[in-house]
């Protein structure tokens, strides 16, 4: 079959390479100049930083072994970061955990890698899905492109894209729509940030309770990474929820001030970014794994699935969803 994947992150990307090994054709339509989705590694004038995932966590079986395979193959590493819970400035024991790892150099090189030999088109936003016959047709944007183009007709279609995105291309399938529909993802902004010299912070990484930030993490602290004082903040859920309009240079300010109060330090950075993520992570993951119409041949799949793990929203749970569509398909 000839099947087209709407997004390029590690759900698209996990799929695509079970259906490649079963002999499939694949096509991946991505929006962004770059493959990763929510595991990019952000390009800035200080390097490349994780600005979104910041580590993962293996559950399953299933993942473990997938997982045994890239560290052999040198794509991650473990994190051995000292990790605490920040309460009111002080640092407190994160307690045992199980094993964190990172994609190396960077989160983003992960994807990087299982797009190898994939056909991926990149900048290629699919705003629409049309049913032709027993096959669909995509209408693809581009900006190299002046006028919407028609991609296909393929014989089968997977959205691998966050469940808000989704519902807006599943009108030609409005079943998959309906559920889809009933996910909510929580958004999410980062704050990217370098300093002259290091902030000789206790701690590596932390879990922040309380106020505008929940994560705070010393990029170079992981392996393999450039050397430099770089720090990577993410907001609460719920502080992105309540400023997701903010201008991005209030919420660079906010976000800092923030940083400063829970580190204690003063120090202004030589350089500071801020990214949004409107759909960041699933709170509430969807019970199931994916969603596969068989007749019409269009499914869904993403971290937004439980995926029969504890809790949603994460790589483990992007990888798994991927990974058993392609199976399913194949
Ligand atoms: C700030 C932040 C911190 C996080 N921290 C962690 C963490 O520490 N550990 C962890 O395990 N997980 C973490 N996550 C979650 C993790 O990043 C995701 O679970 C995982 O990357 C989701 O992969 P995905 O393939 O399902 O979706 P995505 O990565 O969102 O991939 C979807 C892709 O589809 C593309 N796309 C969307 N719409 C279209 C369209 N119409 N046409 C073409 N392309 C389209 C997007 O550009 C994107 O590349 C974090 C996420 C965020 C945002």
């Amino acid at each position: 079959m000839h099947i087209a994947i709407i997004g390029a992150g590690l759900a698209g990307l996990s799929c695509a390479r079970e259906l490649l090994a079963a002999r499939h054709t694949v096509t991946i339509y991505e929006k962004h100049p770059d493959v990763g989705g929510r595991t990019r590694t952000c390009e800035t004038e200080v390097g490349g930083l994780d600005f979104g995932a910041q580590y993962f966590t293996a559950q399953s079986d299933a993942f473990q072994k997938r997982v045994a395979a890239w560290r052999r193959a040198g794509w991650v590493a473990p994190w051995s970061g000292k990790l605490v819970r920040l309460e009111d400035g002080k640092a407190q024991s994160a307690g045992r955990a199980q094993q964190r790892l990172v994609g190396v150099p960077g989160m983003g090189s992960l994807a990087g890698h299982l797009a190898l030999g994939a056909d991926v088109r990149l900048e290629q936003r699919v705003n629409a899905i049309e049913a032709h016959g027993d096959q669909w047709l995509l209408s693809v944007e581009a900006d190299t492109v002046p006028i919407p183009a028609t991609a296909g007709p393929f014989d089968a279609v997977i959205l691998a894209i966050p469940s808000d995105q989704a519902t807006l291309l599943l009108e030609a399938a409005p079943e998959l729509g309906a559920k889809t529909a009933a996910m909510q993802m929580a958004p999410c902004w980062s704050l990217i940030l370098a300093f002259q010299d290091t902030l000789g912070l206790a701690y590596d990484g932390a879990w922040v309770q309380g106020g505008r930030l929940g994560w705070i993490a010393r990029d170079a602290s992981k392996p393999q990474r450039r050397p430099g004082e770089h720090w990577i903040a993410h907001s609460t859920p719920e502080w992105a929820t309540e400023h997701l309009m903010e201008d991005p240079e209030r919420a660079r300010e906010k976000l800092l001030k923030a940083f400063h109060e829970i580190t204690g330090s003063a120090v202004q950075p030589v350089y500071s970014a801020v990214h949004r993520w409107p759909y960041a992570q699933a709170l509430q993951p969807l019970p199931g794994v994916f969603l596969w119409d068989e007749a019409r041949r269009i499914g869904v799949c993403g971290d937004w699935f439980d995926c029969g793990l504890e809790g949603g929203g994460r790589i483990e749970n992007a990888c798994l969803s991927g990974m058993a569509l392609g199976n399913a398909i194949a």
